[in-house]
This record gives C-alpha cells, structure tokens and sequence, in this order.
C-alpha cells in the first residue's frame, strides 16, 4: 500500500518516498508562546500528530523525527511580558512568560492526544545557527545589511541563474506581481520594497544577542529565519516534510524555503509541503475582537480532549473545519459507545482499511466512515474484531484510558458527584424496600434534576438491581 501525501508546491497528491526511510523527517510550525493556545492552534497540532502516528505506523516508531519548534523570541510576547509582570526586569519577565504559556501548552496538546514530538526546540537556543544562515547569505549575495538590520532580497534570489527553486513558488505568487503592489512607504533601510528582515536591533532593555554580517549592536532575529535555523540543526539542509496552517504559506514558509534554499544552494528544503485548513467556530471566523473565540483551556473544562480530537478528525485536514457544539456532542456520544465497545479489547493489529484510509493523504473523513464498519462488526462479532476496532482506534490517538476511567472522567466533567449518586441510589433502594414510593420517586426526580438517568432492572441472579448514567 503506497503513502500517499498532497504537495503544496507541486499542488499534486504524490508517493511519498522518504530521503532515508530508517530516519523520516519532519517540521511542523509550533507556537509563539505568549498567551493560551486557541482550538485552531489545536487543530495544526492534532493534525500533524496523526501525520507522526501514521509515519511511525509505517516507517517504525524509532524510524521517524518529528520537530515542532516553540517560538519564544516576538514582539507579542515582549509586550504581554510588560503587562503581566510590570517592574520585573524584562527579560526576567519574557521568561516567566514563555516558561508558563509552554507549559500551557504541552498540557493542553496532550490532553488532546498529541504525542510529544521528538525534538521541541527553543527559538531563544538556535541564535548562533541563525546567524550562520545569514552569514552564508550576505557572502551568497541573497541579504544585505543596512542601518543594523540584515535584509533578504526576493530579487536577488531570483535573478541568480541556479538550482534554487523560484521565490513565490511555494504559495504561486509573482515577485514582479509583488514589486508592483507592494505599499510605497517602505522602510527607508530596504534596497526594494519586497526585502524581507532577517535581523533588527534590539531596543534597550529587550532581548539581544550579538549580530551577524558585521553589524556591531546588538539585536535580534526575525520570524522567518527561526525555523530555517531550527530545521537545519535538527533534520540538516534537507528533510521530507514540512507542515504548519494554510496561514504560513506566505510569507512564511516561503520565506523559510527561500533562505534555506539559498544558504545551502538547493532544490527544496522539504520534499513535501503539508498545510491544515483553518478552523471556525459555528461558521464564522475566529476572532479575539469580536469575541468570537475559544481557548484549547477553555473548551477542555466542557469536553474530554478525546472529545475535541474526534471533532477534528471527522473533517479532511486540508478542508476548512467548521466547529459547532452539536458535532462535539455527537462525538462525545460516539465516543461513549466507542469505548464501552472496545476500550477493554485484547491488542490486535489496525484493520487495513483503516490504514489505506490514512495512507490516502490521511483522509481521515474516511476513516471515520471506516471505524463505523469497524464498530459495527465489534459489537456483534469476537475478540478478534473488537481487537482490530481497539487498535484502530488507538492508531489515531483515541482510547487513551480505560472504560471506566472514560466514565469516570465524563462524570468529573459534568460535575456530578458519584459517590452523592450512589448515596442517593442507596435510599431510594431502602425507600422502596419500605414501600415509600413517595419518597422513592422524590429521589428519582432529585437525582433527574443534577442531570442523571436511572435505570432499574435485575442482575443475573434475578436480585432488583438500579444502574444510572449522565443524561
Ligand atoms: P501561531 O501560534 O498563531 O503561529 O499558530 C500555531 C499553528 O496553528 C500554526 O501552524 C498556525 O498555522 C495554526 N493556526 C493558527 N490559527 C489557526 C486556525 N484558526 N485554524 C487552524 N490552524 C490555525
Ligand atoms: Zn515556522
């Protein structure tokens, strides 16, 4: 069965054959840590997990890296640093920020069933790699510096007769398109008004380092270089994969393509461009000003991870997703039956349809179709059929923890207090022991109020048993 993955640059779906098969490489753009990751955030992440599991599926789990970088150097975070943390020196307070908004983070992509990459670099701890590019490219005669900035020309890349891909071939934009309608009051230090910061100085008090290209103050990197730097040092000059939102592609992925291309003179930086659609809520955009917003934090104190995750699997990674409340209900509720079918199965192997399903550029739409025949031959056949339905499960990250943990869990949740139940269950029981029907059925009511249904039948000696659920 061949892999099959969508190219953004080539716009084509094609085999996918890794450089080195025993080492499959990948990136994805991580976050600029200042403040709680968004559910969007958590759809890039989710995504390209499932892009990890799927390569480790194949390739073998010790045969894959994947690197997703933490941004922790931006002008976002110095100004939320100021805020938050007023008097405390500011790189003092920069840390506490980036430390904490980490942690966050982590925290909430595991709980959406995310495993941990293989490397997490820190943007802050690949300064003298940064600097290397750019050395390289001021000597190549791709950047430039002037008034203590270095400069990358789009033009210059352009204009030199070699096996560099084109700038503006990744997201199919014309550089003389560009030049044509770029704004007019451009920074007095940029040769053409399409060059693009590779390092500016630092303000006082920011965070610095020692500069490249002969530049004598201090300062610091821009965006674009970060990941190219924290690419080169983690999969080398050239890996197979690079991912991140449809919101990367320009300017910053081509921006990353065309100075990783032009230090290292070649071809491509990544055999395949991946990109997720973006994410929106009950069919508008997400917005932080209309509030029209919701944080991974926020939508975890509702909904289990697995919950969310599910939410995100039923749409193709590369269509725009729509998030509403009644398809996150509908997930929990096919995830209640999921686990109650499967989630004490014996191990099995993942059913081969599931896998072509995901081998097709992760069409994970059809697995979703696919898992609904894979449910239904587990609830009426054996082991073997609910072992293949488990392990399928778990190939996207579900099943996470036990059924009863699950159960557990969707009564923290919901708030509801088992052991009250219980207790409540337990009078009821002796008041209808004592034909107290009155306060029997005041007790059912009580406990219908909180949101529990109960279920009164017989266990298998034949003795009144009562069983109750969250409605
Ligand atoms: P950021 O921290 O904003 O740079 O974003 C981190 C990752 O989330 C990037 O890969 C973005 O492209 C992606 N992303 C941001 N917003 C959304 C959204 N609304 N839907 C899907 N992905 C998003
Ligand atoms: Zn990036």
């Amino acid at each position: 069965m061949q892999l099959r993955l969508y190219d953004t640059l080539t716009k084509e779906k094609r085999p996918f054959t890794p450089l080195d098969s025993d080492n499959v490489r990948m990136y994805a753009c991580g976050p600029t840590v200042y403040d709680f990751a968004h559910i969007g955030n958590g759809r890039a992440a989710i995504v390209f997990d499932v892009l990890f599991r799927v390569l480790r599926h194949r390739y073998g789990a010790d045969h894959v890296t994947y690197v997703r970088n933490i941004t922790d150097v931006d002008d976002k975070i110095n100004v939320r640093a100021a805020r938050d943390y007023p008097g405390v020196p500011l790189n003092d307070a920069i840390r506490k920020v980036t430390e904490t908004t980490y942690q966050q983070y982590q925290d909430d992509v595991t709980a959406l069933g995310c495993l941990a990459p293989t490397v997490q670099p820190r943007a802050t701890e690949h300064i003298p790699e940064m600097r290397a590019i750019i050395e390289r490219l001021v000597a190549g005669g791709f950047a430039y510096a002037a008034e203590d900035h270095v400069l990358f020309s789009p033009q210059a890349m352009n204009a030199a007769n070699s096996v560099m891909p084109r700038y503006g071939a990744l997201s199919r934009r014309s550089l003389d398109e560009m030049i044509a309608g770029a704004r007019v009051d451009v920074a007095p230090y940029k040769r053409d008004n399409t060059d693009f910061v590779l390092w500016k100085p630092s303000k006082p008090g920011e965070p610095s380092w020692p500069s490249p290209a002969g530049i004598t103050v201090e300062g610091r990197p821009g965006w674009h270089i970060e990941c190219s730097a924290m690419a080169w040092k983690h999969l080398g000059e050239k890996f197979d994969i690079h991912g991140g939102g449809i919101d990367l592609v320009f300017p910053h992925h081509e921006n990353e393509l065309a100075q990783t291309c032009c230090a290292f003179h070649s071809d491509r930086m990544a055999n395949v461009w991946m990109h997720n659609g973006f994410l929106q809520l009950e069919s508008e955009k997400m917005s932080k000003s209309t509030g029209n917003f919701f944080t991974i934090r926020e939508m975890l104190a509702d909904w289990p991870g697995e919950v969310l995750r599910l939410s995100m699997l039923k749409t193709h990674y590369r269509s725009p997703l729509d998030w509403t409340t009644k398809g996150a209900e509908e997930s929990a509720r096919t995830l209640d039956d999921w686990y109650a079918i499967a989630a004490d199965a014996d191990a099995g192997e993942p059913s081969p349809a599931l896998t072509e399903a995901l081998y097709d550029d992760l069409n994970t739409a059809q697995a979703m179709a696919v898992l609904h025949g894979l449910r239904n031959a587990a609830a009426s056949g054996g082991e073997r059929e609910r072992g293949e339905f488990a392990a399928s499960l778990r190939l996207l990250g579900f099943l996470s923890v036990s059924a009863a943990d699950w159960k557990g869990r969707k009564q923290q949740a919901s708030g509801i207090d088992a052991g009250q139940v219980d207790r409540l269950l337990a009078d009821r029981a002796a008041a209808r022991a004592r034909k107290d029907f009155k306060e029997s059925d005041r007790i059912r009511d009580e406990l219908a109020a909180m949101g529990v249904v109960i279920k009164d039948g017989k266990d298998a000696e034949g003795k009144p048993v009562t069983t109750w659920e969250i409605a």
